[in-house]
């Protein structure tokens, strides 16, 4: 399984050479606000935010201290606006008292944060600091289930599957892969197998060539 792995990561970064995170960001607070804000939404709408977001609130102080009713305002364009907007007011106030205003870079301490779970840690840590981690979104978690990399039937259980199968020095990168796999080719609706870089790998029982 190892050896296929590695195989099917080579040719999806064939395909996929700038596979890579669709959200910006300038620092780790900037990625995890930009997430807690990214959950069913899509990235593009989520930069535009963000934009307005960090040029008005740039630190998370600011984010703490902002009047409520001037962040939902900015966030109003995303799905559960006033909910998010909460959220990040109140992750940012728990970095500045618990954290010294630094985004904690272990995933024990990104769960604890108030509406980040196990996903959103693993982007931070991945993408911010560059630390071994796989998060599985929906679009990661599919195409495992569908490439047969994982049989699991929760997102935590899939990725502790993807750890065991990727090398370690992979896990970012292929993160990357099966995210843009599943983004522009192996869609939720209908997989687009005739265009896919690794049918021959694949398990999925209804792949259509
Ligand atoms: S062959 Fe089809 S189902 Fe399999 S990964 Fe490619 S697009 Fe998805």
């Amino acid at each position: 399984m190892q050896e296929t792995c590695t195989l099917l990561l080579d040719r999806l970064k064939e395909r996929f050479p700038d596979a890579r995170l669709l959200l910006e960001f300038r620092n780790p607070f900037e990625l995890l606000i930009a997430t807690v804000l990214a959950a069913q939404a899509r990235d593009e709408k989520v930069n535009e935010v963000t934009r307005e977001l960090f040029a008005r609130f740039p630190t998370p102080e600011d984010l703490a201290k902002a009047p409520p009713q001037e962040v939902a305002a900015i966030v109003k364009p995303l799905n559960y606006a006033r909910k998010k907007a909460d959220f990040i007011q109140k992750v940012s106030e728990a970095i500045v008292t618990r954290f010294g205003g630094k985004v904690p870079a272990s995933l024990e301490d990104l769960v604890s944060l108030p509406g980040v779970g196990r996903k959103t840690a693993n982007i931070v840590l991945a993408n911010a600091y560059g630390l071994p981690a796989i998060p599985v979104d929906t679009h990661v978690g599919r195409v495992a289930l569908r490439i047969g990399l994982s049989r699991a039937k929760t997102p935590e259980a899939i990725e502790e599957d993807l750890r065991h199968i990727i090398p370690k020095d992979r896990w970012i990168e292929a993160s990357h892969l099966l995210g843009f796999l599943g983004r522009f080719i192996c869609e939720a609706k209908k997989p687009r197998c005739s265009i896919c870089p690794i049918p021959d790998l694949c398990a999925y029982p209804e792949k259509s060539l």
